[in-house]
Order: C-alpha cells, then sequence, then structure tokens
C-alpha cells in the first residue's frame, strides 16, 4: 500500500498556557496523536500548529497532504478565513478530514457541515461510555461493544450538524446525555470523520482504543478515485453521438454568458 500522508493539526493553546493540560500533554496534543501513529508504518506524518505562518497549513502542505487531523478550541477565529477556506477547497478534491472533540467549531468542520455544529456541553469529569453502533464499519475495527472513558467532557444532543452519511459511534455520559460521538460525512471527493471524545483535562488521547479509532479514521478517510469534477464544456462537435444544435444558444463556446 502506498504510504498515507498524515498532517496533524493542533492549535496549541491550552497545553502551554495550563500547567495541567502541559502536564498530560508535553509535547502538545498533537505530538502526543503523532506518537501514537508512529506505530503504523503506512503513515507518513507531519505536525502543523496555529502559531506557524499560515497555520502550517500551506498550499503545498495541503497539497502533499491525504489526511488532515484538527484538534482546535480557544483560538478557533485565530484560523485565518483564507487558510479555513484551502483546507475546505482540497476535503472537497479528495483530502480527507478528521476533526477532534471541539473542532466541531472549527472554521474548516462549519465550512464543510454548512450548520451551527452546536451541541450542550458539561464539564464534570464524568463516565463516557462510547458505543460501537455500527460494528461493520472500518473505523469501528478493533474496537469491541464500546471504549469507556472514566473522566470526560460531556457533549450531549441536539448535535447542530447535517444528518451524517453514516453514524459508527453514540456515547452516553454518566449525566444522562446522549450524542453522536463518531460520525462520517463526504463533501465532494472527500471523506470527514468527526469524532468527539478528547478534551484537552483528560489523558484520552493517550488511550489505545481511542489511538486504534483515529488510525482506522485516517485509513477510510485517505483520498480515493479522481479528484472532483470540473466545470468542463463539451461542443456539440464533440458530443459522444451525432446530435444537431437546435435553439438559442446563451453561452460562447467557452461557456461564459453573452
Ligand atoms: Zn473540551
Amino acid at each position: 500500500m502506498d504510504p498515507i500522508r498524515v498532517t496533524i493539526w493542533n492549535e496549541f493553546v491550552h497545553e502551554r498556557n495550563h500547567a495541567e493540560v502541559g502536564r498530560i500533554y508535553p509535547e502538545g496534543i498533537h505530538g502526543a496523536i503523532a506518537s501514537a501513529l508512529r506505530a503504523f508504518p503506512e503513515f507518513r506524518l507531519r505536525t502543523a500548529t496555529l502559531r506557524e505562518p499560515e497555520h502550517g497549513l500551506t498550499k503545498d502542505v495541503l497539497e502533499e497532504t491525504d489526511v488532515l487531523t484538527w484538534w482546535g478550541h480557544a483560538a478557533h477565529e485565530e484560523v485565518e478565513d483564507a487558510v479555513a477556506a484551502r483546507v475546505q477547497h482540497r476535503v472537497i478534491e479528495g483530502m480527507g478530514l478528521v476533526v477532534l472533540h471541539s473542532g466541531h467549531l472549527s472554521k474548516p468542520f462549519r465550512r464543510l457541515m454548512g450548520t451551527s455544529c452546536h451541541l450542550c456541553w458539561r464539564e464534570a469529569g464524568e463516565r463516557e461510555r462510547v458505543w460501537v453502533i455500527n460494528p461493520g464499519h472500518p473505523i469501528a475495527r478493533g474496537i469491541d461493544r464500546f471504549i469507556e472513558l472514566e473522566n470526560s467532557e460531556c457533549y450531549g444532543e441536539p448535535f447542530g450538524v447535517p444528518a451524517p452519511d453514516e453514524q459508527v459511534f453514540i456515547s452516553w455520559f454518566e449525566g444522562g446525555e446522549v450524542f453522536r460521538s463518531g460520525n462520517c460525512w463526504v463533501r465532494g471527493s472527500g471523506r470527514i470523520f468527526y469524532f468527539s471524545p478528547g478534551h484537552e483535562t483528560y489523558p484520552i488521547y493517550h488511550n489505545p482504543l481511542i489511538q486504534r479509532v483515529i488510525a482506522n479514521a485516517i485509513h477510510w478517510a485517505r483520498p480515493r478515485g479522481s479528484r472532483a469534477d470540473v466545470p468542463r464544456h463539451v461542443p456539440v462537435e464533440q458530443a459522444r453521438e451525432k446530435i444537431l444544435s437546435r435553439g438559442p444558444q446563451l453561452h460562447t463556446t467557452e461557456g461564459a454568458l453573452q
């Protein structure tokens, strides 16, 4: 199999501003995810963070990325619109996107969903049980009936996203809420997976089962087939079957309105 080129993007703000988060993730959340994914030799990994020029997501980097993972929370608004648009465009072209935890309010995800992406939440360190509801799905491979997280942030319904094309996980929280915690969408030629566990004050990205889901999601989201359709004018003489041109024509042969 060809290597999968993965870019792990992290805002990298909490780890530097909060001692507790820095203690759990001394290399940053991106560093923790990268070191877990090093166990998978098929991944060619790089990381990028908010404070780098163009947030580390230059045109060249995105061109060389098969799957982008995204973790952000405190600084969504600091992401430049041009970079968010570039990510959106690359997804439509076929780049995979794995959006983690509070990335639900990131600019790229909201652009791709076209909805509020709001949810309800509570930070109480309660138990979360991430139920596999689609055991045949490749993102659930290697996961038994559920993943149990002793301490988690509650994310609850209603989740303001378009109906997912496929659902893989639903979470139950100790306080009673449920949440669509693992969802798939396709936009253009690109595959998007949202996975909610991952609050920064709990060591969730050190959990091997969570790491496995992220690795599975990268496999699932890798580009396949050709890039998205592009506009193309097919003149009458190039039609597959011979036809005669009839009726008025509003367009030039280049497709521009006259
Ligand atoms: Zn959180």
